[in-house]
């Protein structure tokens, strides 16, 4: 590893400049912006990306002037930048280029201040809109009514995208009517992780590994993304909403389609999502006994007291899951009988999320003292400790015949590449991508129907069988038919590592 790092140049100074931009964030005083948003907009503008005469313009229905907007951007700073203190005179300069309007998406409020703002501009528009899935509609139609929908307006979409494919269509058909599809950016921060494209890279950068990306010879794929908070203050939201439409329709099954997809034949926005629908569209309806779903009990040994799943949404009959673990197939040359594994849940043992590749067994041991089973395991981990693990098989050190071992080849980002090599979050990735105009990291419009109309009848299935979750253990990973699931196909899951 250290040869690596001596070898590596100054990744830190290769921050290219984007060209000069408003950002206006609808939202600005919410929960995503204090916490993501703006701290990252902070990081940026340290690295140096962001133009002097840039501007970011927080519009929210908090009544505040901008004087007390860049006092809550300069808490926010202080809270979730990530920095011990943050040097005074970056805060003093890029708190500068903040503004605020008070604005009613709904309303009249605050509109004609905002387009008196953006008016005669020659920069890059973006609009962010990091409020209530409810408002986006009306903001959209806000923007074009108030001339702010020109064609070089870029809009950024927060999750949830639709509840079920009635509702997605909907939104997409609205958006459809003040803004091209090139316009439109519809977020999911997994996408702007860094090993998430790592897995692209390591894929269609190296020959190694795509000749063995096959039914031939991968026995099964794993996604598990475990956290260990449960519902928090969002239990309303979460208990109408559930692991499956919150993870599963578009976090986990933005990861499947990377890892499933055909090499797209150029590293560009519409190649990339072709391949990815191409998956969407492929996976095969999900048999009832292949969704487990569960619900998290309360810890009895927690100092802390956390609630049981029900009593934190206030539901003492909710049906709704906070795990689910569910397999599927991917009908296409590729990948027939290969299953894919997902599972997803709050309150697990440890926060991690990782994609696992194991590969078959050689087909013939050669080796008569070895009566083992050896599989090659590639684990790409998004978070924490970002990095990817080759699990090879070798010879025990030492007398005793050809016995062998599986050890790991290990490649923690941090370590390989160095601790000054710079660690960009999600969302600072991504509005980066918007500005420049690049949609590769955004979901379609066509993709996100197309993942719907694979998660509804699954939520239909269920609801029309009157499936109740299973309770599974805080701290634990899931429910004991999650385990048997797999134990039914010979196979386990893969332990949750922090
Ligand atoms: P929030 O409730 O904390 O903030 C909502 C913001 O919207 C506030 O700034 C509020 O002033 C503004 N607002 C409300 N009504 C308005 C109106 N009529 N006109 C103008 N502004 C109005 O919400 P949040 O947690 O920041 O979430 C924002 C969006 O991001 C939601 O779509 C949410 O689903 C999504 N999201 C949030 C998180 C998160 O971690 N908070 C994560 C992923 C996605």
């Amino acid at each position: 590893m250290s040869s690596l790092h001596e070898g590596m140049p100054n990744i830190a100074s290769r921050v290219i400049p984007v060209d000069p931009f408003d950002l206006v964030i609808f939202g600005g005083t919410g929960d995503l912006a204090r916490r993501k948003i703006l701290p990252g907009l902070f990081r940026r503008f340290i690295a140096g990306q962001m133009p002097a005469n840039a501007r970011i313009i927080g519009a929210a229905r908090s009544d505040m002037d901008s004087a007390g907007f860049r006092a809550m951007v300069a808490e926010a700073i202080a809270e979730f930048g990530g920095m011990e203190s943050p040097p005074q005179a970056k805060l003093d300069a890029f708190l500068k280029q903040i503004h605020y309007v008070a604005i009613d998406a709904r309303g009249e409020a605050g509109w004609a201040e905002l387009q008196e703002l953006m008016k005669g501009t020659d920069k890059i528009e973006a609009y962010y809109f990091s409020v209530a899935p409810a408002l986006f509609g009306d903001l959209a139609e806000r923007l074009q009514q108030w001339g702010m929908a020109d064609k070089q307006a870029r809009i950024v979409v927060e999750k949830p995208f639709g509840r079920d494919l009635e509702t997605a269509q909907a939104l997409n058909a609205t958006l459809a009517t003040y803004f091209d599809e090139r316009q439109i950016y519809r977020i999911d921060h997994y996408l702007g992780k860094e090993t998430v494209q790592n897995l692209m890279a390591v894929r269609f950068g190296n020959m190694l590994f795509e000749p063995l990306w096959n039914a031939q010879y991968v026995d099964h794929i794993q996604i598990t993304v475990a956290e260990t908070v449960g519902v928090g203050g969002r239990g309303e939201y979460y208990d109408k909403s559930g692991a499956m439409r919150d993870m599963v329709q578009n976090h986990l099954m933005q990861l499947l389609c990377l890892i499933a997809m055909e090499p797209p034949a150029r590293f560009d926005p519409n190649a990339v999502r072709d391949e990815k629908l191409k998956v969407i569209r492929a996976l095969d309806p999900v048999l009832p006994h292949h969704i487990i779903r569960g619900q998290y009990d309360a810890d009895h040994d927690d100092a802390e007291g956390h609630p049981n799943y029900r009593d934190a949404v206030g539901d003492p009959r909710s049906k709704t899951e906070s795990f689910i673990a569910l397999k599927t197939q991917i009908s296409n040359w590729r990948w027939s009988g290969t299953p894919f594994y997902l599972r997803t849940g709050k309150r697990m043992s440890a926060r991690s999320s990782e994609i696992t590749v194991v590969f078959k067994e050689t087909p013939h041991s050669i080796f008569a003292e070895d009566a083992g089973q050896h599989r090659n395991v590639l684990s790409i981990r998004l978070q924490p400790n970002e990095g990817i693990t080759l699990g090879v098989t070798i010879k025990e050190p030492g007398p005793g015949g050809m016995r062998l071992i599986d050890v790991p080849l290990d490649m923690t980002f941090s370590e390989a590449l160095g601790e000054d090599a710079e660690q960009v979050d999600a969302y600072e990735r991504l509005i980066m991508d918007v500005i420049r105009g690049n949609q590769t990291l955004f979901m379609r419009g066509d993709e996100v129907e197309a993942a719907w109309a694979w998660t509804d009848p699954i939520i239909q299935g269920w609801e029309a069988r009157g499936d109740v979750p299973k309770f599974y253990d805080s701290g634990s990973d899931g429910t004991t038919e999650a385990f048997e699931m797999m134990r039914r196909d010979g196979r386990e899951w893969r332990k949750v590592a922090p």
